[in-house]
């Protein structure tokens, strides 16, 4: 669609956003250029695997690249929840955060055994999130095909932990 959008000038850079000392990279510039999204789409799908059943999104920026990600893929898509949204019965992981720790479910039904799952996710940091997907991935039974990120923070290790964990392969475009 449009392989000339820079899509790194179009993320902000917020200094001290959520807390003092954190950089954050705000993505909604790039989600409203219309080019910015679809190039955005389009390259996470080309740097992924195709042969995919399942697109786990995780809350909430994976809600906006999950689906058009399986779109083009021709998978279906699963939103992975923060606590108590999800109606029925779940499967959830508790983790840690820089301060505390929170919570991952999916409907406990979401995909059957040996579903290929892609986790798709806006920006992997530290690997926590992704790292808690997977988990959840595994206990469903699915069989993780790869971890598709727009923008990977490499400084903080996310990748290397993913890595460790065995969880996999990691694709990011920026
Ligand atoms: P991690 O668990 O890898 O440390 O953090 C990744 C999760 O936090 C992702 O769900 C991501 O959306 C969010 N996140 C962490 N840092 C940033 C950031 O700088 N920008 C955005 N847009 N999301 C972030």
């Amino acid at each position: 669609t449009s392989p000339g959008t820079d899509l790194a000038g179009l993320i902000a850079e917020v200094a001290d956003y959520p807390t003092p000392g954190v950089r954050f990279r705000d993505i909604t510039p790039l989600i409203a250029h219309p080019g910015g999204l679809a190039a955005a789409v389009e390259q996470m799908v080309a740097a992924g695997p195709r042969d995919v059943d399942i697109v786990v999104g995780l809350e909430a920026r994976g809600f906006i690249f999950g689906p058009a990600i399986a779109l083009a893929l021709g998978a279906g898509f699963v939103p992975a929840r923060k606590p108590d949204k999800l109606p029925r019965p779940v499967e959830s992981v508790t983790y840690d955060l820089e301060y505390g720790s929170t919570t991952l479910a999916v409907h406990a039904d979401a995909f059957g055994p040996s579903a290929r799952v892609l986790i798709v996710d806006d920006v992997l940091a530290t690997g926590g999130t992704a790292a808690a997907a997977a988990e959840l991935v595994g206990r469903l039974g699915g069989q993780l095909v790869g971890i598709t990120l727009l923008l990977e923070l490499s400084e903080l290790g996310g990748r290397e932990r993913l890595t460790r964990l065995g969880f996999g392969p990691v694709t990011s475009v920026l």
